[in-house]
């Protein structure tokens, strides 16, 4: 019967098509497209083979975005899977045919490069390129930073496999992660013990966090001219019960890394202003003020400027005796969330400051979209202010240009008697550093300096 026939080729064409889909979809990310797991695991095996007979060179790439979880928590879920999508794309965009891209899960991603015509360190710095632009989402410029390791099949390794290829990639995606320092880490032998180090460390600090095992201390922020502290700027730290005092350095990072950086924020904000209040009532001059520094995740934080207020109100404190200090990379990373949080902070009357000004990649032009109050100049362009006329010339000519935005100046990290010399002959404002004091507990940081003398300069 032709009619029977005819339907059986459309049911086996169907059967067969369905089969095909359904391998597909055993073997490809459905979100991305991309290979999935299995795929990427099936290809790297029989890479590593031919490997072992054509010595051919091999190397895996990992890659894994930078704060993930905070486009996710902020953004919706939907955002997050659409960044997935994009960032696919760039993958794609920027590498050969030949390589195999695949979604491991979550955030991260691997390639295969096989037969590599160029060094697999170039390879991974194109991709690193591929992420210079910002992805537009929802109508916000997303710059999202990845951090990748590679690790390469040798040609004189015979144990090397898949499994161990993979896994070393994975562990110096770990090392790039954490020196966030914008470059492709190549996996090395001793980065095994580092990673494990690092997981037990974090998971440490999660605990710190949570039982607030990390603490403020106090930096005076001097007035040049009268030698008055006009505030203290807290700074976080933790004495690790094993491993001793950890650097803010290492453990900020590690927080924004770990989505903990809220919470710690949160935290230090909550204690240096109980710690603040508490202080005893001052004799005369303009009132102390206290400054706090933020992470870039605060300000994705959509209750961020609420829980200031909130804060300020239970700790008593004049919200124009706050300053929140915030990075020039962190302000233009998230320029939309952190423009929205500054405006209804600076109505509030809290003041925004600008921290390590001068090492961030922004044009000026670029901060004045913000209602900012203080610039403090970075430590680095003022080291060699009392030997060096250079930076004399650019410190002049930022404290000008401050002036004419109504910006306040701090210098940091004056450390000389000379450094402190220059600035005065240059009409600077504020200065900090260990010259003027060291951080340490907010009683210390207030009597250690001129502040009790205050009251006879005013
Ligand atoms: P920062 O905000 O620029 O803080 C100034 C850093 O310079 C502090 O290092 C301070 O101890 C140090 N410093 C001050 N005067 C001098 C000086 O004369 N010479 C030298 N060489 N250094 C001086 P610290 O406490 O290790 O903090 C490092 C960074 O960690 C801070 O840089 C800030 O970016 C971050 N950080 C510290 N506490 C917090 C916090 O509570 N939240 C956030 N998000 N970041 C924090
Ligand atoms: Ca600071
Ligand atoms: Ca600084």
């Amino acid at each position: 019967n032709v009619l029977a026939l005819l339907d059986n080729r459309v049911l086996v064409d169907q059967l067969v098509g369905a089969q095909d889909d359904l391998r597909h979809q055993a073997f490809h990310d459905p979100l991305t497209g991309l290979a999935n797991r299995a795929l990427f695991n099936d290809r790297l095996e029989h890479a590593v083979h031919q490997q072992r007979r054509d010595r051919r060179p091999l190397a895996v790439l990992c890659l894994d975005l930078d704060d993930f979880k905070l486009v996710n928590d902020n953004l919706g879920h939907p955002a997050g899977d659409e960044l997935l999508v994009r960032v696919a794309e760039r993958l794609i965009g920027c590498l050969r045919s030949a390589d195999t891209v695949a979604r491991l899960g979550g955030d991260e991603f691997a390639v295969l490069i096989e037969n590599g015509a160029d060094d697999p360190i170039r390879t991974g710095e194109r991709v690193l390129e591929a992420f210079h632009a910002p992805f537009m989402l929802e109508g916000n410029a997303l710059l999202v930073r990845p951090s990748i390791g590679l690790a390469v099949a040798t040609s004189d390794d015979a144990n090397v496999t898949a499994s161990t290829l993979l896994k070393e990639a994975d562990v110096a995606m770990y090392s790039a992660k954490r020196a966030r320092n914008g470059t492709v880490h190549m996996f090395k032998d001793d980065m095994h013990l580092a990673d494990s180090d690092e997981l037990a460390l974090r998971q440490d600090l999660a605990r710190a966090v949570a039982s607030r095992d990390i603490y403020p201390v106090f930096q005076p922020i001097v007035e040049v001219a009268t030698g008055r502290v006009s505030g203290l700027e807290a700074l976080a730290r933790w004495d690790h019960p094993v491993h001793g005092p950890i650097p803010p350095l290492r453990f900020i990072p590690m927080a924004e890394q770990a989505g903990l950086a809220s919470a710690l924020g949160a935290s230090i904000l909550d204690q240096a202003m109980a710690a603040f209040a508490a202080l005893p009532a001052q004799v005369s001059g303009p009132p102390l003020r206290l400054a706090v520094n933020l992470s870039p995740s605060q300000l994705l934080d959509p209750g961020f400027a609420d829980e200031v207020e909130q804060l300020l109100r239970r700790h008593r404190i004049p919200a124009d005796q706050l300053i929140l200090e915030i990075t020039e990379g962190a302000l233009l990373t998230h320029i939309e969330s952190a423009c929205t949080h500054a405006t209804t902070l600076d109505r509030l009357g809290v003041a925004l400051a600008v921290d390590d000004f001068g090492v961030g990649y922004s044009s000026l032009s670029h901060l004045t979209t913000f209602p900012l109050q203080i610039l403090k100049i970075d430590r680095s362009f003022l080291v060699a202010l009392d030997s060096n006329p250079e930076q004399e010339d650019f410190v002049k000519a930022l404290l000008n240009l401050g002036r004419s935005l109504g910006l306040q100046i701090i210098a940091e990290g004056i450390e000389r008697a000379g450094q402190l010399d220059v600035l005065q002959g240059l009409g600077c404002d504020l200065a900090q550093g260990f010259l003027l004091g060291r951080p340490g507990p907010l009683e210390t940081s207030i009597l250690s300096h001129a502040w009790q003398q205050a009251p006879a300069l005013t």
